[in-house]
């Protein structure tokens, strides 16, 4: 039986399709150039190092999703 509910380790997928592109700068996790801006923080990042990140620190599912629901953008329009 499948658990729908659970987020499958390592399978952190941010909505970054808000996000801003700006000049290559350091990225804030691993210090290569990034194009990508945080939607949330508007700092250079990494969508892949963001997840990574998020993948490395959540201490439970729960955690987890609340690192998920932080780090990425609200949607005003609360769907696509
Ligand atoms: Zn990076």
């Amino acid at each position: 039986m499948f658990n729908a509910t659970s987020a499958p380790a390592g399978g952190v997928v941010l909505d970054w399709r808000h996000a801003t592109i700006g000049p290559l700068a350091p990225c804030v996790l691993c210090g290569l150039p990034a194009l990508c801006r945080s939607p949330v923080k508007d700092t250079p990042c990494h969508k892949r190092c963001a997840e990574a990140w998020i993948t490395s620190h959540a201490t439970s599912p729960i955690h987890l999703a609340h690192l998920i629901a932080a780090h990425s953008a609200r949607s005003p329009n609360g769907g696509a």
